[in-house]
């Protein structure tokens, strides 16, 4: 349940609409309320927004996709899923956002991943629209195979929405490099194009961009770096925690590594791992990334580790955390022992990763958050690398392109920490997020018309 506090005047009404509108989507009511309660002050400054009902506007998805997908699996049974691809706002170019298959997708859970998108997207200063999609299906388990077979009937319903200058997906949860490369397989075979730009995430030597892997681990250390700079400090020598040991994870240890930090733990959905010693990053990829095993499988490898089955790795004191994993995994009650731990900043890789109980922890606490929609946008800005990169037929090197990354991550922690400033919010970066991002899209909204 998302917890009532009062709104800003004149911003209740919206609120109650979205609620009544998408009854029982927590996730959704969630994420809209988290962006509302920074908007009083916007309202004063642009009344033109409240008059245009922009707010109202922005809430409700430009078009929502939801379809059958049919497949059969290995003992020849067949299966049925559910997509969903909810197209919320194009307003700053085409639709951008990943595809996420888990078991708990839902349209509520796409609606909150896609709002939060528009606002991440604008805030990286690129050409992209916001929107999300993916299915309930678990890909955990299944053969080759059947992962392919899924992911060629998804394409076969949703190609029709997509295009590189409609809607270009990418990877989230559940789908990497491998369900990308299925997914543009089945769109070029029934389009008959060989259409880059349509996906992102691809691999490197089919239209792919170096550092996209990378890019949104990556970006959430550059934002962190950027919060701790702010306060005359640095992430060298730093405990770290990383929830999660997928793509996100995976590449937030290594640049907290390579910037002089030491992480301790990481986790599945299953457990975490703690590693004095410092995580061994390259154990891990051959597990996660090659062979596809459990966390678990990581203290069998390296006697000193320790594996806590059904741990919560926020238990462990640590001077820094990065959420990396999923949804609201940090409750009031874990950030309240972050904080007592002695942690003094928190990086979110994953989306909407703390509950607003947690947040207002972190808030009181004062230490330095860093809100997904800011701290993990460097995955959907190199995704927008790729397409620029698709568009021209070229390929940047590696080093030139994380340059761009991190000049992208830093000018998003000054345009949200200088946001935060200029609203009497100092510190602030929910409030510079929410703020510069709605701005933006609020100002496009208005330039195009009633739309
Ligand atoms: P992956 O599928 O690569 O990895 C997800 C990791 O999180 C796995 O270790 C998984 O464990 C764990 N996890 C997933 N669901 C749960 C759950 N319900 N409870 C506990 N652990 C869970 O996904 P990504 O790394 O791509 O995504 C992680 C987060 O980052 C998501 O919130 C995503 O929206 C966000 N994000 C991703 C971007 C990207 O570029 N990929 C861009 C911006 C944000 P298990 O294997 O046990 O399920």
């Amino acid at each position: 349940m998302t917890t009532r506090a009062a709104l800003p005047e004149g911003i209740e009404a919206a609120y109650q609409q979205v609620q009544a509108r998408n009854p029982g989507e927590e996730e959704f009511h969630q994420a809209v309320k988290e962006v509302l309660e920074s908007l009083g002050p916007v309202l004063v400054k642009y009344p033109e927004f409240a008059h245009q009902k922009i707010i109202q506007r922005v809430c409700e998805p430009e078009r929502q996709v939801i379809f059958r997908v049919p497949w059969q699996d290995d003992r020849c049974e067949i299966q049925i899923n559910r997509g969903f691809r909810v197209q919320f706002n194009s307003v700053l170019g085409p639709y951008k956002g990943g595809l996420r298959f888990h078991p708990s997708v839902s349209l509520g859970i796409i609606k909150f991943l896609g709002f939060e998108q528009i606002f991440k997207n604008a805030l990286t200063g690129m050409p992209i629209g916001g929107a999300k999609g993916g299915s309930d299906f678990d890909p955990k388990g299944k053969s080759e195979h059947e992962i392919m077979r899924f992911c060629q009937s998804f394409m076969t319903e949703l190609y029709r929405h997509l295009g590189e200058y409609t809607d270009v997906p990418a990877g989230d949860i559940g789908v990497g490099g491998r369900e990308i490369g299925y997914l543009f397989g089945q769109y070029k075979r029934l389009t008959s194009r060989y259409e880059s730009g349509v996906l992102t995430g691809k691999g490197i030597g089919w239209g792919g961009a170096l550092v996209r892997k990378e890019a949104t681990g990556y970006g959430a250390v550059y934002f962190v770096r950027e919060m701790l700079k702010v306060r005359g400090d640095s992430l060298a020598g730093k405990t770290c925690l990383v929830s999660g040991s997928g793509n996100v994870a995976i590449y937030t240890i290594e640049k907290l590594a390579e910037l002089g930090a030491k992480v301790i733990a990481c986790s599945d959905s299953n457990g975490f791992i703690i590693d004095e010693k410092g995580i061994d990053l390259d154990l891990v990829k051959q597990l996660k990334e090659v062979e596809r095993r459990r966390i678990a499988d990581y203290a069998g490898y390296r006697k000193h580790a320790r594996y806590i089955a059904g741990g919560n790795i926020w238990d462990t004191p640590c001077q820094v955390a990065m959420p990396s994993a999923t949804q609201n995994e940090i409750n009031g009650h874990d950030a309240a022992t972050l904080v007592r731990n002695g942690c003094i900043a928190v990086g979110e890789g994953a989306n909407m990763p703390t509950t607003p109980e947690g947040v207002r922890v972190f808030l009181d606490a004062g230490i330095a958050y860093g809100p997904g929609k800011a701290a993990n946008a460097g995955g959907v800005a190199t995704s927008a690398l790729e397409m620029q990169q698709n568009a021209s037929r070229d390929a940047w090197s590696f080093e030139f392109t994380e340059r761009k990354l991190d000049e992208i991550m830093t000018g998003i922690h000054t345009t949200t920490y200088e946001t935060a400033e200029e609203f009497g919010a100092r510190g602030n970066y929910v409030v510079g997020a929410n703020i510069a991002g709605f701005i933006k899209v609020a100002k496009a909204m208005l330039a195009l018309g009633l739309i």
